[in-house]
C-alpha cells in the first residue's frame, strides 16, 4: 500500500500532515510513503528527514498522488476552497482521502469529492468519544491555536502579564477573560495562568466550571438558565436569540473590567455566537486586546474581521482563522499523530480496510462510491 503525502496550497499554510518520525510505524503495518517534494519545508521538516526514515520523494504532485491508495493533506477542498479544487482532477476513484474539509460549512465540496468518486474522511467529523481522542485532530490544533492567541494578546498587550513585585514598584497582573472553555479555552486559561495573568472565564455548559477553576481561573457566573445546553456529542447547543441577548448585556461588564479577552466560543457548523457588542469594546481600557478564535465564523466579537486586525478606541481586536498554523512544527507533529493513529485503524494485516461497523470510521467517512455519507450533510445538500 501507498500512501501520498501532499504539499498544502491553501495561502499561508505552513504545517503539514505527517511527520519523519512517523514513517516507520506506517511502515511496519505495510504502507510506502511517497512525499511531494517541498511537502513539510515550511513546518521545519526537509525532503531529506523524510527520505532518511524511508520515505520515497515525488517531484510532482500529480507524480506523488497517482498510485497511491490513501492521500494525506492538512486541507482538502472545503478547507480550500480555491487551490484545492486543481487536486480534484488529480485524485483518482477509490483513493482515500484524508483531510479537514469543514463538511457542515462546506458540504457542496464534499460533494464535489464524491462526485469525483473519492473515499473521503473528514477529519472534523471524528467522534468525541474517547477512543477516538488520538485521532481528535480539531482538539490538537484547539491546543495549540489557544496556546498562540495568548502569546498574540501578551505581545500586543501594553503591560505585563505577572505581578512583579520590584526595587521599582509593584506590576499588578493582567486580568484575562476567556469566553468558551472547550479545548481552546482550556488551553487559553492554562496559559494565561502560566504567565501569571488573573484569569476569568465564562462557558455555557455548566460542566467546565469545574474545569475552569481546576486550571486556577474562576468562573464568571450569568443569570441565565442554560442548564441544557451541551449536546450529546458534547457541544454546546446554539441559545435562543433571547438568551444570547442577555449574555451579551452581562458579560459587557465583565470584558470592561479585562486587559485581554481570548474568544474561543463556537457552535459546529453554526455562526458563532456574539457575545462582545462593539460598546463593551467600547467600555475598555485603551490597549486592551481581544483575541478572537471563533473569527473564521463571524465571530465572538461585533467588531472582528477575520485575518485582520482592527484597533477601536485604542483596543486592538486580532481575527486570526489558521493560528495554528503559526506553530507548524509542533501542530503538524500533533496532527500528523492523529491522521496515523486513524490511518492505522483504516489498516488490517496489511490491507486498506473501510469498517463500517467501527464507530469512528463511519463516522468521519464523508464521501464513497459517489456519494455524500453522512446523512446530515445529505440534508443540507437538499
Ligand atoms: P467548540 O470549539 O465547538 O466550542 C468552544 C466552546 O464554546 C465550547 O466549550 C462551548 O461550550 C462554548 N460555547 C458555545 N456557545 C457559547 C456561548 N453562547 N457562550 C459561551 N460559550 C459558548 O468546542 P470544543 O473545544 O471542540 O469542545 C467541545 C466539547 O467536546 C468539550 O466538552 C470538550 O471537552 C469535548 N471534547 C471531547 C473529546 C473526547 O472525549 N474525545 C475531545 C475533544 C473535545
Amino acid at each position: 500500500m501507498k500512501v501520498a503525502l501532499l504539499r498544502e496550497t491553501y495561502p499561508g499554510e505552513r504545517r503539514v500532515a505527517l511527520v519523519p518520525a512517523l514513517i516507520p510505524s506506517l511502515a511496519k503495518q505495510g504502507w510506502h510513503t511517497i512525499v511531494e517534494t517541498g511537502a513539510g519545508e515550511r513546518a521545519g521538516f526537509p525532503d531529506a528527514a523524510y527520505a532518511e526514515k524511508g520515505a520515497e520523494i515525488a517531484l510532482s504532485r500529480t507524480a506523488a498522488v497517482q498510485d497511491a491508495d490513501a492521500v494525506l493533506q492538512v486541507r482538502s477542498l472545503g478547507a480550500n476552497l480555491e487551490a484545492g479544487r486543481d487536486d480534484l482532477n488529480l485524485f483518482r476513484p477509490g483513493q482515500v482521502v484524508i483531510g479537514l474539509c469543514d463538511p457542515l460549512g462546506q458540504p457542496q465540496a464534499v460533494k464535489e469529492l464524491a462526485e469525483r468518486r473519492v473515499t473521503l474522511f473528514a477529519l472534523e467529523l471524528i467522534p468525541r468519544i474517547t477512543r477516538a481522542q488520538s485521532m481528535d485532530v480539531l482538539s490538537s490544533m484547539a491546543t495549540v491555536a489557544g496556546y498562540k492567541a495568548v502569546l498574540l494578546a501578551a505581545n500586543q498587550l501594553p503591560r505585563l502579564f505577572p505581578m512583579l513585585m520590584t526595587a521599582a514598584g509593584t506590576i499588578t497582573p493582567a486580568k484575562v477573560l476567556v469566553l468558551g472553555a472547550g479545548v481552546a479555552g482550556l488551553q487559553a486559561i492554562a496559559s494565561s495562568r502560566r504567565l501569571g495573568a488573573v484569569v476569568q472565564a465564562y462557558d455555557v455548559r455548566a460542566a467546565v466550571k469545574e474545569q475552569i477553576e481546576s486550571l486556577g481561573a474562576k468562573f464568571v457566573e450569568l443569570k441565565l438558565d442554560t442548564a441544557d445546553a451541551e449536546d450529546k456529542g458534547g457541544y454546546a447547543k446554539a441559545l435562543t436569540d433571547e438568551q444570547v441577548q442577555r449574555q451579551r448585556e452581562q458579560l459587557a461588564a465583565v470584558v470592561a473590567g479585562c486587559d485581554v479577552v481570548i474568544a474561543t466560543a463556537a457552535i459546529p457548523g453554526k455562526r458563532s455566537p456574539l457575545l462582545v457588542t462593539a460598546d463593551a469594546v467600547r467600555r475598555m481600557a485603551p490597549g486592551s486586546v481581544i483575541v478572537d478564535l471563533a473569527a473564521e465564523r463571524g465571530g465572538n466579537c461585533e467588531l472582528t474581521r477575520a485575518d485582520e486586525t482592527v484597533v477601536e478606541n485604542g483596543v486592538t481586536i486580532f481575527g486570526p482563522t489558521n493560528l495554528a498554523s503559526d506553530v507548524p512544527y509542533h501542530a503538524s507533529q500533533m496532527f500528523a499523530k492523529n491522521v496515523v493513529t486513524l490511518l492505522q485503524l483504516l489498516t488490517q494485516k496489511g490491507e486498506l480496510v473501510i469498517d463500517l461497523k467501527d464507530e469512528v470510521i463511519r463516522e468521519t467517512l464523508a464521501a464513497k462510491d459517489g456519494q455524500v455519507q453522512p446523512p446530515r450533510l445529505r440534508e443540507m445538500l437538499n
